[in-house]
């Protein structure tokens, strides 16, 4: 029997120390030059690979690495460059690359939108017309070169398939299938240098094959593949597919492609049942994603071996690649990193590395038989038994059952519940907020990083906490805000802060990853079920309502965007996680309401980032997301405001369970998509309190008055006035101070300039 290779989809490129990003922001900063930032980020690029190399991978990804986004990349490539940057030929420079990116004073970014359902953001390819689509460099190419050169490892270039880059973009690019059609001779000039310079393999991902497929698709595909083929008959492509199981498999499988890549953990059962239905061409490669590229737990690694087995019935040895299920963009790097673990968690954790070294135990257990990795299979074994004992310590007593006992409704209406709290906030027409966060400068990171080594104690941190919170109350008031925020300066996360606080929950030291740009999260464990300890926001709110007469709204972060932002255990239903959250965040509603506060946002920007790919799957979420949200807010007094907010995600296929969600009032992102949030609401009449977001936080650019009020004016044709909130798209915590009071000043003007004029 041939041997069975170990492939990668893609490594995190952020670096064991978060290189990546501080090397971003020294270099927007203007503290490293060009020259610098280069040869940094060439040398984490080599590392990357050299790693992979070192762990015994066969197939190493080339071209995954990126200075911000691997979409923005492409973009870049093919010359997608709106004409507000001023690019004219040749290669993109940084600068109008980071542009795009980021936004300058002079122009705002491209559109930022969340990568399917995880917690990454990509940038959107953004086409206008009269741009000549053309390959400014081949950056596959360049990144094949290197890897060979100066490692010798014969890499396999990641690309985006023309069928999905083509649905990442925007714009008038006419049909699809015109916009295939310029796209395809940038492709076959990329490949065929590729194939030129001794390239044996592309990846081409095709996410977007697992959504839906219209005959549309199916014939750009096949045409596309095709021409692939006949440009560069000698290159080798396999078609990369993850985050679900592949539609029309059995036309897919058929397309003149040298392999296939499923999803075999998110996408499992069916993929599995299309494999047992139809038969895999003997032509062809079968990339296995075996191994949850998602997730930080160690993996079964009998059964996964039980699976390779059955799949031999299909394909054999030497036609399957084993790999990571998609991309290990959203795992942490390394969990050598990891000295703080309770030793059950730590035993029972992989990150990227380890998840390689799993499917490198997992080809050895095919190739050379079980005996040459008894050991590590018992260990990984005995490390989850460990896991599962100290689960039983921590259970509570919850069943989906007793959910219904418990009841999900407010007490009055949103109508009777509006008149009540209008007569006992008296607040103005087109009142003025914004979503919680204010700078997390360097001084307050560095108060709370000596907190946590001990060298402030709890009383002077304290003090400090409240000193920020004073000077903003101070600064609020004077600007003319009309609810105030505390300013979560106690937060160094918006997940990890409140899992600290709540039973069930574990922290990594070293578990970051990328979200959007150079900024990294580093998301959770919920390990076990969840629950209540003590109150986690109270203090800080209460302190801050205690100095002004101007009504302050507590911040929490929803019970959906937890689970959505932190490595989830996989033992249970996420249904069964959510519900457990939200029960503990109803205790703390409650606490802030019976403490005196008056208005409380519980914070939703994940909800749309969990729905499943396919709409078939989507009411079963929204059912229990909307219920768990229901649940953490549904008890208050009807006086008492519920606010929500979410950011960054398109409403228009979602806005029934918005409403559903049956919150007072919701804040949302407007300004980055450029009014298109607008005219949804045109076509929709929401019916409950509502804050266009009227700037982007994202954008170091401070926006003018005119603007803002130009957007107000838009807004309040397609929302009722008396429902109508101003406020930032977002929390300010990632802008300076003098940004954030410079652009509140100027949003607060346009609110009054509006308001006159109503
Ligand atoms: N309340 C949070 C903040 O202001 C919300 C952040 C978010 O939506 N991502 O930072
Ligand atoms: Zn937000």
């Amino acid at each position: 029997m041939g041997k069975l290779l170990v492939s990668n989809l893609g490594y995190p490129r952020i670096g064991f120390d978060r290189q990546w990003k501080k090397c971003l922001e020294s270099f927007w900063q203007g503290s490293l030059g060009q020259e610098q930032f280069l040869k940094d980020m060439k040398d984490l690029r080599i590392a990357n690979l050299q790693k992979q190399k070192d762990l015994g991978v066969d197939l190493i990804p080339v071209n995954d690495f990126t200075f911000y986004d691997h979409v923005l990349d492409m973009a870049a490539m093919f010359n997608v460059v709106p004409k507000r940057y001023q690019h004219t030929t040749g290669p993109v420079s940084l600068a109008t690359y980071f542009a795009m990116a980021r936004g300058t004073q002079e122009n705002v970014a491209c559109e930022m939108t969340k990568w399917f359902n995880t917690n990454y953001h990509y940038i959107v390819p953004e086409y206008e017309q009269g741009v000549e689509l053309k390959l400014t460099h081949n950056k596959p190419l360049e990144a094949f070169l290197e890897a060979k050169q100066l490692l010798g490892i014969n890499g396999k270039p990641v690309i985006i398939g023309p069928l999905s880059f083509a649905k990442f973009s925007k714009g008038n690019y006419g049909t699809l299938s015109e916009y295939v059609h310029k796209l395809l001779p940038l492709y076959i000039q990329t490949l065929q240098e590729l194939s030129a310079e001794g390239c044996d393999w592309v990846q081409m991902d095709e996410p977007f094959l697992v959504v839906n497929i219209t005959n549309e698709d199916m014939e750009l595909l096949k045409h596309a593949y095709q021409e692939f083929k006949t440009a560069a008959p000698k290159l080798k492509i396999i078609l990369q597919t993850y985050f679900d199981s592949l539609e029309n498999y059995e036309q897919i499988i058929q397309l003149p492609v040298a392999g296939i890549g499923l999803d075999f953990v998110h996408g499992y059962k069916e993929n599995l049942k299309s494999l047992e239905t139809f038969k895999f061409p003997e032509d062809k490669i079968l990339g296995l994603g075996l191994i949850n590229g998602r997730n930080i737990w160690r993996c079964d690694l009998m059964e996964k071996y039980k699976l390779i087995q059955k799949i031999f019935q299909f394909v054999p040895a030497e036609r399957i690649w084993i790999q990571p299920s998609c991309s290990l963009l959203t795992t942490p790097v390394s969990a050598t990193g990891e000295k703080k673990l309770a030793p059950f968690l730590r035993n029972s954790i992989a990150y990227s590395d380890e998840k390689l070294v799993e499917l490198k135990h997992l080809a050895e257990a095919c190739n050379n038989g079980l005996d040459s990795v008894t050991e590590f299979f018992n260990e990984a074994a005995a490390a989850l038994k460990d896991l599962e004992d100290e689960r039983r310590k921590i259970k509570i007593n919850f069943s989906l059952e007793n959910l219904k006992s418990i009841g999900i409704e407010r007490s009055e209406s949103f109508e009777s519940r509006f008149e009540k709290q209008r007569a006992s906030l008296k607040l103005p027409l087109l009142p003025t907020t914004t979503i919680g966060s204010f700078p997390q400068t360097t001084q307050v990171r560095s108060a709370r990083n000596k907190f946590k080594r001990g060298a402030l104690s709890s009383e002077e941190y304290e003090k400090f906490i409240k000193e920020q919170i004073e000077k903003w109350v101070r600064i609020q008031e004077e600007i003319g805000i009309d609810v105030l925020v505390h300013g979560e300066f106690e937060r160094n996360d918006m997940v990890e802060y409140f899992g600290e606080k709540l039973v069930g929950f574990a922290f990594t030291s070293n578990g970051w990853v990328q979200s959007y740009g150079s900024r990294c999260v580093k998301p959770p464990i919920i390990y076990g079920d969840v629950s209540f300890k003590e109150p986690m926001t109270v203090k800080e709110t209460v302190y801050c309502q205690s100095l002004t007469s101007k009504p302050v709204k507590g911040i929490l972060t929803g019970p959906v965007t937890i689970l959505n932002w932190s490595f989830v255990r996989d033992d249970v239903p996420r249904n069964e996680v959510s519900y457990q959250i939200a029960l503990a965040l109803r205790d703390e509603v409650l606490a802030l309401e019976a403490a005196g506060i008056n208005l409380v946002q519980v914070d939703e920007p994940a909800v749309r980032e969990g729905l499943p790919l396919k709409k078939i799957d989507w009411s079963d979420y929204l059912d229990w997301a909307v219920k768990s949200f229901r649940l953490a807010t549904c008890k208050v007094k009807p006086e008492t405001q519920i606010h929500t907010h979410m950011c960054y995600c398109e409403f228009q296929d979602i806005i029934q369970s918005i409403l559903d969600l049956d919150a007072d009032v919701i804040s949302i992102e407007t300004s980055r998509s450029h009014g298109e949030m607008i005219s949804a609401f045109e076509k929709f009449k929401y019916s409950k309190g509502i804050g266009l977001g009227v700037y982007d936080i994202h954008s170091p650019r401070i926006p003018s008055k005119e603007e803002m009020s130009d957007v107000l004016t838009r807004g309040l044709k397609v929302v009722d006035t008396k429902l109508f909130w101003v406020n930032p798209d977002c929390g300010l915590k990632t802008r300076t101070e003098d940004q954030t009071i410079a652009a509140l000043k100027n949003m607060v003007e346009a609110a009054k300039e509006v308001r006159e004029r109503l």
